[in-house]
């Protein structure tokens, strides 16, 4: 199945599709380029310097000193090194944001840590931040993108309010859904942590990235081999790597004007549903959060319904609606950002990017209404 010609993706929270130039990057290290990096003979010195220059590409990206770019497995396990890697070397508490992935807020909370209240737009409340912090504090985790509502956090707010009152403490944020919105240079010089993953921006799934800032000491995850000059053990993905870094390097140079392009197609979007239905709210207003974000609760419709209308007709979009013990719940973001639950029950996301068209977004719209109707009841 060629999902282009199929599907109108607009899942792109969940997932990207790779670009063509990832993947052309990561056939050699797939054939015949296949050596260990950490080998001692030419052929592995030579694939060392290929990850080394992906390690120089994501560091300019990210707006650090290669030597402060670690790979790991996938976003989740950055998340994880980050806080459990604190945790285990330094002792003390974490805090993170109650709409954290759960990538953040597991490890947080498995570790006995607090969670701080977010604003209706899923951002984290500064206040009650400030309130949870003190010298007890080892690490603070606030994303900069909400993956689900798409909700952009003040990082150097959020930095502010650490720095002064848990001076100690390391700050990381979960970058995952950054890379394609937001210039990571404008992020990475107020955090000391900084997670992302390849698969949200065109690269391949299963390959991550850790800035830790020089002088920052975790405790690994993984004990093994000391790749990553101990910070990482395992052979390195090297195609995965290589792919990665050249899909950040075209997401930096695109967002700019992708920024703009999606803008006008989200909007189209979000105002003709709006318009063609009643009672259809905007989760998010749109100047606080990403361009590729239509997130919209729509009431008297339950999500897990509207979305399989909408993938018989080969929309792919996705709600976070969980199912606990028999009955429908709203999902723990909406939730934590106060979302009445006859509209929160409805929620719908759905994420553009690159591939995204205007035919998706008309495709979207007449499949959306249709399904939102039929489940009302509405005749006409
Ligand atoms: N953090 C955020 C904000 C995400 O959206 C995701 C993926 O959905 C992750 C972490 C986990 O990343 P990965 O899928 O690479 O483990």
């Amino acid at each position: 199945m060629n999902a282009a010609d199929t599907l109108t993706y607009l899942d792109h929270a969940a997932t990207t599709p790779m670009r063509a130039e990832a993947v052309e990057a990561m056939l050699p290290f797939l054939t015949d380029r296949f050596a260990n990096p950490s080998g001692s003979h030419r052929f592995a010195r030579s694939v060392r310097q290929a990850v080394d220059e992906a390690r120089d590409v994501v560091a300019d990206v990210v707006g650090c000193s290669p030597g402060e770019v670690v790979f790991t497995g996938c976003g989740t396990e950055s998340d994880n090194a980050a806080i459990v890697g604190t945790q285990r070397r330094h002792g003390g508490v974490g805090v993170c944001s109650a709409a954290e992935h759960h990538a953040v807020l597991h490890a947080v909370e498995h570790g006995g840590g607090r969670v701080v209240n977010v604003d209706a737009a899923g951002r984290v409340d500064l206040a009650a931040l400030a309130e949870a912090l003190d010298d007890d504090v080892s690490v603070v985790s606030v994303m900069t993108v909400n993956n689900e509502v798409g909700s952009i956090n003040p990082i150097p707010d959020v930095a502010a309010i650490v720095r002064e009152h848990a001076p100690r403490a390391l700050l990381h944020t979960d970058a995952v859904q950054a890379p394609c919105w937001i210039d990571l240079r404008s992020i990475s010089r107020h955090v000391d942590l900084l997670a992302l993953s390849a698969h949200k921006f065109g690269g391949p799934k299963g390959v991550g990235v850790l800035f830790e800032r020089q002088g920052t000491v975790l405790e690994p995850l993984l004990q093994g081999g000391g790749q990553e000059r101990d910070r990482r053990s395992g052979t390195h993905n090297v195609a995965g790597i290589v792919a990665m870094a050249e899909a950040l390097r075209l997401a930096d140079i695109e967002r700019a004007d992708e920024t703009i392009r999606l803008t006008a197609l989200r909007d189209r979007l979000v105002d003709t549903l709006m318009a063609e239905l009643p009672d259809v709210i905007e989760t998010v207003p749109r100047l606080l959060k990403i361009a590729g974000s239509a997130h919209v609760c729509i009431a008297d419709v339950e999500s897990e319904a509207l979305l399989y209308l909408l993938d018989e007709a080969g929309v792919c979009a996705s709600a976070a609606s969980a199912c606990a013990s028999g009955a429908m719940e709203p999902s723990h973001v909406l939730a934590a950002m106060g979302v009445e639950k006859r509209y929160s029950l409805g929620a719908l996301r759905m994420s553009l990017g690159r591939t995204t068209t205007d035919g998706d977004v008309d495709n979207a719209i007449t499949v959306l209404v249709g399904a939102v109707r039929r489940l009302r009841g509405v005749t006409s």
